[in-house]
């Protein structure tokens, strides 16, 4: 029989238990089941998400290091301190333009991939605003980029990146450098791979759900490829559209 002490915090008796005529008062049936397990099932994924938050906190400081030693390794950085001009925000954390990607990824093993934004004079990478180191589940964005509005959905593309190693870190790097269409086949595995055909294509679902056209996402893709390139892309948009 339902207690009412079990009832869940934040529901008045009346909206949990309707009463039965006839039987004793303190006999009591539930009325909205349905409403009553979905409001069960935020209250567990808000407890869920808060334990993660809470992990992914304590387990910071000793992250956050691990990358500063990691990037001073990989852009081979003289000034160490420099370094120290990196912010680090943890995907779960991302700010309000970039927290679409994140929801459309909707996977809670993202919630401590990090990203960090790299001021405009430390990158590396050229025009190109985003890159994904997937092995250390790290991210990194330009920070001018970053600060704008992300249009074109590198978050969901980078993001893609770090969820594929997590599925599969064994066949990571050998993916990268298989082709992903064999008749599209060219000197070099990039974009055409099996890993970047993943992240490419989520990237395009992500940018249709935010209501681009199938020309607009061809069009942004255009500026930043090459001519070459562009079978491979069109074959990915073709499978969404
Ligand atoms: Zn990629």
């Amino acid at each position: 029989m339902p207690n009412l002490s079990e009832q869940p915090k934040g529901l008045e008796s009346s909206d949990y238990y309707r009463r039965i005529p006839g039987s004793r008062p303190k006999r009591l049936k539930p009325l909205a089941d349905a409403k009553i397990h979905h409001e069960e099932q935020i209250s567990l994924q808000k407890d869920k998400e808060k334990a993660i938050r809470i992990k992914l906190e304590l387990a910071r400081p000793e992250r956050v290091a691990a990358i500063k030693e990691h990037l001073i390794e990989y852009w081979e950085l003289k000034d160490k301190s420099q370094v120290e001009r990196v912010h680090f925000i943890e995907a779960f954390n991302l700010p309000l333009q970039h927290r679409k990607s994140y929801g459309f990824m909707n996977d809670d093993r993202l919630a401590g991939t990090m990203i960090a934004v790299v001021p405009d004079d430390l990158w590396i990478k050229g025009s190109q605003p985003s890159e994904s180191s997937a092995e250390n589940d790290l991210i990194m964005f330009k920070e001018s980029y970053f600060r704008g509005n992300d249009n074109i959905g590198w978050m969901t593309h980078e993001l893609t990146h770090c969820l594929r190693y997590k599925n599969a870190a064994k066949d990571y790097n050998q993916d990268l450098s298989t082709f992903a269409f064999d008749d599209l086949k060219s000197d070099f595995a990039y974009p055409n791979n099996k890993v970047e055909k993943t992240a490419f294509s989520r990237q395009f679902e992500y940018l249709k759900g935010q209501g681009k056209t199938r020309e607009e996402i061809l069009g942004m893709i255009s500026k930043e490829y090459s001519e070459n390139d562009l079978p491979f892309f069109k074959r990915l948009i073709d499978r969404i559209f």
